[in-house]
């Protein structure tokens, strides 16, 4: 499905491991204050100040989490990024260094890994961090992407799981379940793919889960917003494994109930056409579909007022006491436990 662009192939080993480090990092810049040694030494030197620093790790494993069928290499880079500083948002922090470990199998040739970091490079640029240090390695089979992201807060800003208070209300950014749903549409194209190459599928009318499939963005613009709001969370997550697991990692670690309002779920136009599409209960899809990489916070009450206004933030619930459990009221005024199903569950129910 996805045209080879570049046809050149260069072998890795023709560059050696420290000519492809040198190669491929020769396009990223340090632009942080807090960055005084990037890549080039055993080890990176960065100076926090007086901030807190938070740090977080991801690793995606081809199989397991990408399919190269369908996810160019350049995307992957991008998204490897994105992962990792939608977890540092998630802190309440501001994003400033990662670094980059990649394991690759002799069938990459080096024009592949420079479409990867073109991906890297990119998402450095945009969300302004730097990529200070890395691993290269060989695999005997696939590859493997491992990101790790640094970040700096000052300690009365850092917003954890575990602060959510019996009356907060839920809040959550953006709009869910779109990724999920662009996921079940490229594994529907790649099955018609391998039936005839010379099928160019019609994608137009799913453009928007698509992209939030292969090119997330995390929300670098919320911790600045609440700032700015002046609204600090009581505990915020992100949204990567699906709604419902998020809301029961708050809850357990706050010690608290809730009350999730399925009417309030905001879900985008092409996520009610395409679960429809695909026979899927578009509620169930936001609940369980991840990888949305919005941001799931609980605030005080009184701070209703100073969010109520804004097109990012929807208020989805309410937090309530632990003895009163975890629930969906459904537009039937029904109450459902909700339990903790990732896209794993849903991706069971499919079969
Ligand atoms: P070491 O032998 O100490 O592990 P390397 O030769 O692997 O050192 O790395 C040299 C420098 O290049 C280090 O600064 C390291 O962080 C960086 N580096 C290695 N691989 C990558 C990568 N894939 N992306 C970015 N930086 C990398
Ligand atoms: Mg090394």
């Amino acid at each position: 499905m996805i045209e080879d662009k570049n046809p050149q192939r260069t072998s890795l080993s023709e560059l050696g491991e420290f000519g492809l480090i040198e190669h491929l990092s020769k396009n990223l810049k340090i632009t942080q204050e807090s960055t005084l040694k990037g890549i080039g030494d055993d080890a990176a030197v960065l100076d926090f100040k007086d901030k807190k620093t938070v740090v977080s790790t991801d690793l995606l494993v081809e199989g397991v989490h990408f399919d190269l069928a369908y996810v160019p290499l350049k995307h992957l880079g991008y998204k490897a990024v994105m992962v990792n500083l939608s977890d540092i948002y998630a802190m309440n922090a501001k994003a400033t260094q990662v670094t980059v470990s990649i394991a690759v199998s002799n069938r990459f040739p080096l024009e592949a890994l420079e479409e990867l970091y073109e991906g890297i490079a990119l998402a450095a640029k945009i969300y302004n961090v730097d990529v200070v240090g890395g691993d290269t390695t060989s695999s005997t089979r696939g590859m493997i992407i491992s990101v790790t992201a640094i970040g700096e807060a000052v300690e009365e800003d850092i917003v954890y799981r575990n602060g959510a208070g019996t009356n907060d209300l839920l809040v959550v950014t953006g709009d869910l379940g779109g990724a999920y749903l662009g996921l079940q549409v490229l594994e529907r194209e790649k099955e018609v793919f391998k039936v005839n190459p010379n099928n160019q599928p019609d994608i137009s009318m799913y453009t928007y889960i698509i992209e939030r499939q292969l090119k997330p963005e995390a929300r670098k613009d919320i911790p600045a917003l609440l700032k700015e709001l002046e609204v600090k969370p009581t505990a915020m997550i992100d949204v990567s494994d699906g709604l419902s697991s998020e809301i029961i990692h708050i809850c357990k670690q706050s010690k608290v109930g809730c009350n999730l309002y399925e009417d309030k779920i905001p879900l985008d136009p092409q996520v009610i056409s395409t679960s429809e599409e695909f026979e899927l209960n578009s509620t169930t899809v936001a609940l369980s579909g991840g990888e949305d990489y919005e941001l799931l916070f609980t605030i005080k009450q009184e701070d209703y007022p100073k969010i109520k206004a804004n097109p990012h933030l929807t208020v989805i619930g309410h937090m309530a006491q632990e003895s009163e459990g975890v629930h969906l009221v459904t537009r039937a005024n029904t109450k459902i436990p909700i339990t903790a199903r990732g896209w794993n569950a849903l991706s069971e129910e499919k079969e």
